[in-house]
């Protein structure tokens, strides 16, 4: 359970000692000057899908679709072949089975990597690392320092995420009912649920939590370790995108972009 906060800095050191550089001749992302050079060349595609409502990793500003995942993800694209076509919203329970159907090519969604998920999809190398967050209201009546302090609490999270699965797995049947579970369809509306007092509580993810409380009255009473690794979501047949991915992840990690972006989107 120690590994929190490390993982960032592991992956770049493991990742940096096996990585290999792939060369793909003619092929220099965003780089290139020539106008109007490339035509004519036939590249594979990936269209992407995501969830916004998820800050800093996805979210709309002024109706644009921005976020750590967004200039992750297509600065890991534009590391290989392959040409980016552009995103695909979805509510973040809809974006497996819009992968499986193939109306999207991958999952950039702040996607917990877990044995459950792992039976439908495949999953990238891990960029980024988590615990689950236990959100309330800032004014300091309820401050609850663990999930036995949750008891019979009204308690709100989103549908399909591993936030829901922390309550279902460790709050529902024993510390709250069924019904003080509120699941709603982004955590936009759970976190107005929170302002509200329709809910006391809501678990998310740490990195969103904070967001949140940044611009909210929301703040983080604890942390509930959880270890999850966050990664690129692709279909089980797909080996070809799966290792493009892997290997435009090392390059973005070794030339510093993962750095300037962590950075530009956590502050760190
Ligand atoms: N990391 C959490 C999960 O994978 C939440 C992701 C999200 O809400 N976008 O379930």
């Amino acid at each position: 359970m120690s590994d929190k906060g490390l993982s960032r800095r592991q992956y770049l050191t493991t990742v940096g000692g096996t990585a290999v550089t792939l060369s793909v001749a003619g092929c220099s992302g965003d780089g290139d000057s020539g106008d109007g050079g490339d035509s004519g060349t036939e590249r594979p595609t990936i269209t992407a899908g995501t969830a916004p409502g998820f800050p800093p990793f996805e979210m709309k500003e002024g109706g644009d679709l921005v976020g750590f995942d967004i200039d992750l993800l297509e600065a890991v694209v534009s590391e290989t072949e392959y040409s980016f076509e552009g995103w695909e919203e979805f509510e973040f329970d809809s974006l497996i089975p819009a992968l499986t159907n193939n109306n999207i090519d991958v999952i950039a969604a702040g996607m917990t990597i877990n044995d459950d998920r792992d039976q439908t999809i495949d999953f990238s190398d891990p960029y980024y690392s988590s615990d689950q967050a236990i959100v309330v209201r800032s004014d300091g009546d309820f401050a609850p320092e663990s999930l036995s302090d949750l008891a019979d609490r009204p308690v709100g999270a989103q549908k399909g995420t591993t936030g829901e699965g922390v309550v279902q797995d460790e709050l529902v049947g024993d510390e709250i009912t069924e019904n003080q579970y509120n699941a709603y369809d982004n955590y936009v509306l759970a976190i107005q649920d929170l302002q509200n007092g329709n809910v006391d509580a809501v678990v998310i993810d740490v990195p969103v939590a904070n967001t949140f409380a940044a611009n909210r009255p929301v703040e983080v009473a604890f942390v509930y370790e959880t270890g999850e690794k966050f990664g690129f979501g692709v279909r089980t047949d797909d080996d070809a995108r799966q290792e493009a991915l892997n290997s435009g992840l090392s390059t973005v990690r070794e030339d510093g972009t993962y750095e300037e972006l962590t950075r530009k989107w956590f502050g760190e």
